[in-house]
């Protein structure tokens, strides 16, 4: 006789616990407790109309609002317990229920710092001058099919955003995935060595935010400061294609980096892609990483996109994860809103295609967006249109790089350019007279021009930098087709 093992029941898996005990987390933070906190806490909140019943609320101070406005709002929406400044805590709620800390940024920072010590997942960062989040959406997708993975969400990437997406994760994770990101010299110092990761990767180097820095190397070695977090043994995954990659790889050996890993198309790397097939909303590869081949198709079109993966194929064979499943996964990547996402546009006389890239731009970034635009295909008697708008924070070289677009311009095939902002005039006056769609000082004086020109089989992009204010003309397409 032969037990059926589908008669046994089932193994019982035991349910994770809370995020956080009431005990662990007040450990953790130090501090005056007021009132009757909730024993567990399910997760944290720095916002009061997100907030989920059972989270810890941290009033945290922002450039425009102070969470210590909404304490009262966070209670009651069910918070467990809020993190408040001692100086602030008089004008709150009596019975609280509260923790009075000296600053609660740093009792973030603390609490950040305890969910990397009790956790054993394997963890990776990313930082870069461009790709970081989408990089980080990959590497997310791609360890999700090797275990349970925890991640950043968008583009929290700072001196908050880093330490709240360490205090939220669990501590049965077995990866880790976080962006980090800076603006000046010393800021990726303290958030790497919060992070600690096992594998650290630089998408790439580029001339953006050049108003604070001055010169690209100054940019290098801001971004090598994410060598000093690498735990021991790790490794760092660095572009083999990038300009700075030599500056790069000096600092690493500067440093105590034990491991490093290349990925690139134009030379040889550890990771390296050998076919690379653009197709209608996304690109087939095959590539070889770190000795093993591989077939694999990424979900959101752009050779940008090529690139990133090929660092995350390189992380995920560090971390011990599965290439082949990686690989699979990437066919679910889609480009965000704002970065690359494809709309049609319904005209009265057949469709057009919009790109959106309005979120942000620099050198970089317009370059790979106008890449894209080249690549992507037209239906006569449609046309590449461009839509651009002035690329912010580059200093004194501003004019210069608008005007060095041109080439850009020139080898993705683009018919038709439209420019907006101060700085755009100077690739507009840079571009031969049949490709010059309009000008205006501001992106809204495009609106009624860009209705009135399109075409079927258009494909048109829109890209600059947040503050140009590019958004807008999307919407404005969007919602008139
Ligand atoms: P942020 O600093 O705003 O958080 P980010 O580094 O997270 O930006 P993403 O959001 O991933 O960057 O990508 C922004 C844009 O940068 C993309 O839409 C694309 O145009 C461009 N881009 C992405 N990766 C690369 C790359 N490897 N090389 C050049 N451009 C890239
Ligand atoms: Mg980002």
């Amino acid at each position: 006789i032969v037990a059926s093992r589908a008669a046994q029941p089932a193994e019982a898996i035991s349910p994770a616990g809370p995020l956080w005990t009431l005990e662990e987390f007040l450990a953790a933070t130090g501090g005056r407790v007021v009132g009757t906190p909730g024993q567990e806490i399910t997760g944290i909140s720095i916002d009061s109309r997100t907030l989920q019943p059972g989270e810890a609320f941290i009033a945290i101070k922002g450039d425009v609002f102070d969470g210590h406005q909404f304490v009262k709002a966070a209670i009651d929406a069910g918070a467990a317990i809020a993190v408040v400044a001692e100086d602030k805590a008089a004008d709150l709620p009596a019975d609280g229920p509260f923790v009075a800390v000296d600053d609660p940024l740093e009792a973030l920072v603390r609490l950040g710092r305890a969910a990397r010590a009790r956790t054993n997942a394997r963890i990776v960062a990313v930082t870069g001058s461009v790709g970081k989040t989408g990089t980080k959406e990959m590497l997310r997708l791609a360890l999700s099919r090797c275990g349970t993975t925890h991640a950043a969400v968008a583009s929290f990437n700072n001196h908050w955003g880093v330490p709240l997406t360490l205090a939220r994760m669990p501590r049965e994770s077995a990866y880790g995935v976080f962006e980090i990101g800076m603006n000046h010299a010393g800021e990726i110092t303290p958030l790497v060595q919060m992070v600690r990761p096992h594998v650290a990767v630089i998408t790439t180097v580029q001339p953006v935010h050049l108003e604070f820095f001055g010169s690209v190397e100054k940019i290098a070695a801001a971004k090598a400061e994410i060598f000093s977090g690498i735990e021991p043994g790790g490794t760092a995954i660095l572009n083999r294609d990038n300009d700075q990659f030599d500056l790069l790889m000096f600092h690493a050996r500067m440093s105590d980096v034990e491991h490093v890993r290349t990925f690139g198309v134009d030379h040889p790397a550890d990771a390296r892609a050998h076919k690379i097939a653009a197709q209608t909303g996304c690109t087939c590869i095959s590539a070889t990483i770190m000795g093993e081949e591989i077939a694999y198709k990424v979900g959101a079109p752009g050779f940008h996109y090529v690139k990133n993966s090929l660092a995350v194929l390189a992380a995920v064979k560090e971390l011990g994860g599965d290439l082949a499943l990686a690989g699979l996964a990437l066919a679910d990547m889609r480009a965000p809103k704002g970065r690359g996402a494809q709309t049609a546009l319904r005209l009265p006389s057949g469709k057009a295609t919009l790109i959106d890239e309005s979120y942000n731009a620099n050198p970089a970034s317009m370059r790979a967006a106008l890449r894209l635009l080249g690549e992507t295909p037209v239906k006569a008697p449609g046309r590449r249109i461009a839509v651009l708008g002035d690329m912010r924070e580059l200093g004194d070289a501003a004019d210069g790089l608008h005007a060095a677009l041109a080439e850009a311009v020139r080898s993705a095939n683009v018919d038709l350019v439209y420019c907006a902002g101060p700085h755009m005039h100077s690739l507009w006056e840079a571009l031969p007279t049949p490709m010059r769609g309009a000008y205006s000082e501001e992106s809204k004086g495009l609106r009624p021009l860009l209705l009135n020109e399109l075409r079927p089989g258009d494909v048109v992009m829109i890209k600059g930098s947040l503050g140009t204010r590019m958004g807008p003309l999307v919407d404005a397409l969007t919602s008139e087709f």
